[in-house]
């Protein structure tokens, strides 16, 4: 317990150093290896057929990302200088909702927590064990059942 406050300043320096060089972690999958990605905005319809038009980027500032290996998206740390300028704020907000509609997709959360419920537990009854344990399950509250009416069954005549 002392050892904490016994601890020189340059250990404590140290210390902290080391931690803020932990890689940072996936909250999905706890991988720690991601990949930059650049995100923008596209128009919606090209008015011409020319090639490529569909790649026309109509956002100001390219959002960069990390993505996990999972294939989830760190949320940046948005805020705060660094891009220099004003923020186009508009922009931002609108990225960072669609950040949050892609996360609850991945997070498979929708408004009604009784759906997620169900489609975690219909998802792990396909499951193999799971579904042996269950029909196991089953025939033991079946039996249980049975003795239960057996104790509570006015006595045969
Ligand atoms: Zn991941």
């Amino acid at each position: 317990m002392a050892a904490m406050s016994r601890q020189s300043p340059q250990q404590r320096t140290f210390e902290r150093e080391q931690r803020m060089n932990d890689p940072c972690t996936c909250p999905s999958c706890g991988s720690t290896w991601f990949r930059e990605e650049t995100f923008n905005q596209y128009r919606k319809e090209t008015y011409s057929s020319r090639a490529g038009g569909d790649l026309e980027v109509i956002s100001e500032m390219p959002q960069t990302l990390r993505v996990c290996l999972c294939g989830r998206p760190l949320s940046p740390n948005i805020g705060g200088a660094g891009h220099g300028g004003a923020t186009p704020s508009e922009q931002m907000t609108s990225f960072k909702q669609s950040l949050k509609f892609a996360l609850n997709k991945l997070d498979g959360s929708t408004t009604d927590p009784v759906q997620m419920v169900r489609s975690l537990v219909a998802e792990a009854l396909k499951q193999g064990d799971f579904a042996a344990e269950f029909d196991k399950m089953g025939t033991r509250v079946e039996e249980l059942g049975n003795l239960v009416e057996s104790f509570t069954a006015p006595p045969e005549k």
